[in-house]
């Protein structure tokens, strides 16, 4: 089989559906990539790294077909495409229509995301008549225009996201809206209060609100900024603080922090990382909050510190931890 008759990747994770955890699929499609990529792209996002600009529908038909093949029987399947499914520049409505069929005729509740300007009465309607047990995720990232502008370069505003969230819920159907925590150009202490007052807007539109915590991504301005000494991604206490203190209003909130405990992730001191890690993962699965533990660790006070004092500092503080660990791998 070709190579671009494969997907970039496959695997299976848990998920909590109904209030029952189950076995998802996960997919990640090569396509042609995210318009907004093609265009800019945002600071923090290098998922258009592997994209190909060639990618055609037969080759996105058989890559899920190849996929779900790989996967077997599950209740419910993630489908990634680095960008939107819904932007027919991307996933032709012919190969989007083959998948919803698919996951249709098979009771397959299906996850994918997309920009809200994809996000029409008229797509969508073309979508819900082929399936209409579908959830759809938005990147809002922040609820704060300015944010979006200058920090994200995100290329739409909360009103566009608001508009597609309404008509969503106006249709049925579930929203999973993505919120970040500490994009660049934001103290630790500003980025904390950002995700928090985001997480309560997506609320209002969304059953489920996934807060993802920036990690440095190949080829992105963050990477830049981060090999500059500018940047460094959140720390765990601020993960947990989002976590703890968010008013949800009931809808469901999790987190799976990608490259969690590494130096590209969100990370703490080394020593906490993995019992915090534990302790989302196992809020995240039971919406219990009494779940998220926290160990004492010396670092806590580093953080707290760096939440006091960040503002003060021109730049923000840099990561003093990482410049000792760096000096000892090369002493
Ligand atoms: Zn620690």
């Amino acid at each position: 089989m070709r190579q671009d008759e494969w997907p970039i990747s496959i695997w299976k994770e848990k998920e909590l559906l109904d209030g029952k955890v189950v076995d998802a699929g996960v997919v990640i499609l090569q396509t042609s990539g995210c318009s907004h990529f093609h265009s800019g792209g945002c600071s923090m996002c290098g998922y258009n790294y592997g994209a190909s600009e060639s990618a055609k529908r037969t080759d996105i038909v058989k890559q899920f077909d190849t996929a779900v093949r790989q996967i077997g029987e599950v209740p419910f399947l993630k489908l990634y495409t680095s960008g939107s499914f819904l932007d027919e520049c991307e996933v032709p409505s012919d190969a989007a229509d083959h998948i919803l069929r698919h996951c249709s005729d098979s009771g397959v509740r299906l996850l994918f995301e997309s920009r809200p300007e994809y996000v029409t009465p008229g797509r969508l309607g073309n979508v819900l008549a082929l399936n209409e047990k579908i959830e759809i995720a938005i990147g809002l990232e922040s609820a704060n225009d300015r944010v979006l502008k200058y920090s994200v370069n995100k290329g739409f505003t909360v009103a566009d996201y608001q508009r597609a969230a309404e008509l969503m819920n106006d249709r049925g159907v579930d929203l999973r809206s993505y919120v970040l925590l500490k994009p660049p150009f934001l103290t630790e202490a500003e980025a904390v209060a950002d995700s928090i007052a985001t997480i309560e807007h997506a609320s209002k539109f969304s059953a489920t609100v996934s807060l993802n915590p920036v990690n440095v991504q190949k080829g992105t301005l963050v990477e830049k900024l981060w090999r500059d000494w500018a940047y460094r991604p959140p720390w765990l206490w601020s993960v947990l603080n989002v976590l703890k203190t968010a008013d949800t209003n009931g809808k469901k909130l999790v987190c799976d922090p990608t490259g969690g405990g590494k130096e590209r992730g969100a990370h703490n001191c080394g020593d906490c990382d993995h019992v915090i890690l534990d302790s989302i993962k196992a809020y995240s699965m039971s919406q219990d909050k009494s779940r998220l533990g926290s160990p004492e660790c010396r670092c806590a006070e580093i953080w707290k510190s760096v939440m006091d004092l960040d503002g003060f500092v021109m730049g923000g503080t840099c990561d003093i931890q990482r410049h000792f660990r760096a000096k000892g791998r090369t002493s």
